[in-house]
């Protein structure tokens, strides 16, 4: 009789569910791009490390960051992205759903949207996407060691890229060459074969390549009236040892 009254359609909405994300918990979503090895050849990136690209990655992320004040910490490398909710988040009322998607669909709006400021003239070729999963911890302990986990997962496959790439492109063989020349090989073959062959010193290398990005909502003031306003900075530093912690004692302190 209402305007208001349901249709005999709407029992079907009783049929969805909604999952939601344990209380006290940090929750971590991290999304990584779809058959990125596939778009990253078929643009152009400059191997190992396409900088165009890497700071793609890290605007789409700073816009999320924007957009969700309660992401305290994330953390970029090649093409995925950890973002980091504070434990007390009560955003979408913490609907797995609700944050996984939003967070993931700005984040890949973004990277088509900021394309061409960063690689201009290279278009995009096709639309590209990206997955992503939701991750609970229930310790500061535990969230200290995902991020040791992806940080020493981008030092290591760094090693490997910056090696294999020399091999190809400064020595010539083949990429199955490089591969077979480097497999069982330890850091420290790695990082001789890059001094001995290439007089390269791994050390030297960007910090941007070998520790990732850190994004962190910064208060700075302004010089002149002293408004408060909230920055996004990329950091580029060690997160496995204390120093970094010792730093930022709020990030973890919520
Ligand atoms: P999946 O869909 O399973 O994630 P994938 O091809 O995306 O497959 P990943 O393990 O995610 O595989 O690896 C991403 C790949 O994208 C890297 O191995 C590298 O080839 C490429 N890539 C990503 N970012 C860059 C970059 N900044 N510069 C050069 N290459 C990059
Ligand atoms: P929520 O974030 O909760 O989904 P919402 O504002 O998106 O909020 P919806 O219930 O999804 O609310 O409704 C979408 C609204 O978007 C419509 O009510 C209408 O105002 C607008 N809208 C969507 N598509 C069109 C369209 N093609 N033409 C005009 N308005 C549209
Ligand atoms: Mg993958
Ligand atoms: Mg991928
Ligand atoms: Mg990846
Ligand atoms: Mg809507």
């Amino acid at each position: 009789s209402s305007l208001m009254a349901k249709s005999k359609f709407e029992y079907v909405k009783q049929y969805e569910t909604e999952e939601k994300l344990l209380p006290n918990c940090w929750i971590v979503v991290r999304i990584d791009g779809k058959g990125f090895h596939k778009f990253s050849c078929k643009h152009t990136f400059t191997k190992p490390n396409d900088t165009r690209a890497l700071h793609l990655m890290n605007k789409a992320a700073a816009t999320v960051m924007q957009e969700y004040k309660d992401i305290v910490l994330s953390y970029g490398v090649s093409d995925e992205y950890s973002f980091i909710l504070r434990k007390e988040t009560a955003l979408y009322n913490r609907r797995k759903d609700k944050l996984m998607t939003y967070l993931n669909s700005l984040f890949t709006s973004s990277y088509v949207y900021f394309w061409k400021d960063y690689f201009h003239d290279v278009k995009l070729k096709y639309p590209p996407s990206f997955d992503s999963r939701v991750v609970l911890y229930p310790s500061n302990e535990e969230l200290r060691d995902y991020l040791n986990w992806r940080q020493a997962d981008c030092h290591i496959n760094n090693l490997y890229n910056t090696t294999f790439w020399a091999l190809v492109l400064k020595s010539g063989l083949t990429n199955i060459e490089a591969e077979q020349k480097l497999s069982g090989t330890v850091s420290s073959d790695k990082n001789e074969i890059l001094l001995s062959e290439f007089g390269i010193n791994y050390n030297n290398e960007p910090e941007l390549f070998k520790k990732g990005t850190i994004l962190l909502r910064k208060k700075i003031k302004h010089p002149v009236h002293e408004k408060q306003r909230h920055v996004i900075y990329p950091f580029h530093e060690d997160l496995i040892q204390d120093s970094f912690w010792k730093k930022n004692t709020n990030i973890l302190k919520g």
